[in-house]
């Protein structure tokens, strides 16, 4: 089909934006109702009813016990119980409690409160049980708008997609999220800006979720300085979490490639911490890919308000004071080989080839932490 453009209306150079809108595409949003406001946690009660239940079972990291008991007190008889035990990616064993626990408690709905190793424990919950998740996200990883969940068993993490673990309610109260650590805001920020980047060139990408994606980009590299110069600020905060949900909302909605692929292996086999390695990587990953994707890069560098998408992002995580050399994660050189080697085989989609050779080069320079093009 041809673009309807009349004389005159091209895009600017590199910006084709209005053929991308004519291609083919399929467009299957996922159902989940968004309260977004600070201060909408006085709505939790309301979106219990909603969701017609009665006994909520509240989870939460250690951490943020807190927060959890604040949620309960709020829910009063509606609250069921909590369940603090959430850790990083899900071990089946903390799964299994908290499941437990829910049962026993006679629960008939479940509250994660904190970022997105909570979000996953109530997505391990759902998938075995049905029951309905209402998140309330703390950090910017952005899982609650997605239909994946991962689970870790003998040490390794099994990742699948199941529309039954997809929260059915997400309250975005950015006053919930000024007290991440700033170095973690950062940090977390780019690992939202990771989803929305990879989804410019997604196989599966169509133009409402590519308009998703510029614009959470935008609102994260907008909010991040603004983090870091007053972190309470709500103005900052807010402008953070609404990226966060563009951007999550993209990650439950097409295919990533080779940038996440990388982190799930750095991750999952090298336990280096996940939204540390998302920042590190992500420069990385979008040199690498942009000769075979100029439209999205330049998509990437005009939401950022950069020269180029992939020195953009690596000066905006330094510039915040994030890490930007996996050295400085404590990862051995020594390691490069490995990794190299798990990132190339059984690879994602990706619109430029994985060549073990240039993927190894990608890693060294990530791990040496120089500027992408310098
Ligand atoms: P996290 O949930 O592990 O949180 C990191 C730490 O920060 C925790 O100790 C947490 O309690 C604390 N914290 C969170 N919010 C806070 C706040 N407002 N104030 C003070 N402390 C706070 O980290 P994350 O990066 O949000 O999530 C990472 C995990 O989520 C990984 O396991 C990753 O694989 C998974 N994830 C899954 C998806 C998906 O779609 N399934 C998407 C993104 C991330």
């Amino acid at each position: 089909m041809t673009p309807p453009r009349s004389a005159g209306s091209a895009p600017p150079e590199g910006l084709e934006t209005a053929r991308e809108a004519w291609d083919a595409f399929v467009y299957n949003a996922n159902a989940a109702r968004v309260v977004f406001g600070a201060g909408s946690l006085q709505h939790l009660e309301r979106e219990i009813e909603l969701l017609g239940a009665r006994r909520a079972l509240v989870l939460s990291t250690p951490g943020q016990r807190g927060q959890a008991e604040r949620v309960a007190q709020r829910l009063g008889s509606k609250a069921a119980g909590i369940f603090d035990g959430a850790v990083m990616h899900v071990p089946i064993e903390v799964a299994r409690q908290a499941r437990e626990q829910a049962r026993r408690m006679d629960a008939d709905c479940a509250i994660a409160i904190g970022g997105g190793s909570t979000v996953g424990l109530g997505k391990a919950i759902a998938l075995e049980s049905g029951l309905p998740i209402l998140a309330i996200p703390t950090t910017y990883a952005g899982s609650e708008m997605t239909p994946i969940y991962g689970i870790t068993e003998g040490g390794l993490k099994k990742t699948g997609k199941d529309p039954k673990v997809l929260p059915r309610t997400v309250i975005y109260d950015p006053e919930l999220s000024s007290g991440l650590p700033v170095g973690l805001s950062v940090t977390s920020g780019m690992n939202a800006m990771a989803h929305a980047a990879e989804g410019l060139y997604a196989q599966d990408r169509n133009p409402v979720m590519s308009l998703m994606a510029e614009e959470g980009l935008a609102a994260i590299a907008r909010a991040l300085p603004g983090i870091v110069r007053a972190p309470q600020d709500i103005e900052a905060r807010s402008q953070a979490l609404y990226g966060a949900w563009l951007c999550g909302t993209v990650l439950g909605n097409v295919g990533m490639a080779l940038h996440h692929k990388l982190c799930h292996t750095l991750g999952g086999s090298f336990n280096l911490p996940h939204a540390e390695c998302h920042t590190i990587v992500l420069p990385h990953a979008m040199a690498y890919n942009a000769p075979a994707v100029p439209q999205a890069m330049a998509r990437i560098a005009r939401a950022i308000g950069a020269q180029d998408a992939a020195g953009g992002l690596y000066d905006l995580a330094r510039d915040n004071g994030a890490p930007v050399a996996l050295r400085d994660l404590g990862m051995p050189e020594a390691d490069l080989d490995r990794a190299a080697d798990i990132a190339a085989s059984n690879p994602y989609w990706n619109p430029r080839p994985i060549e073990r050779t240039a993927i190894r080069a990608l890693l060294q320079n990530a791990w040496a932490g120089v500027r992408p093009g310098d």
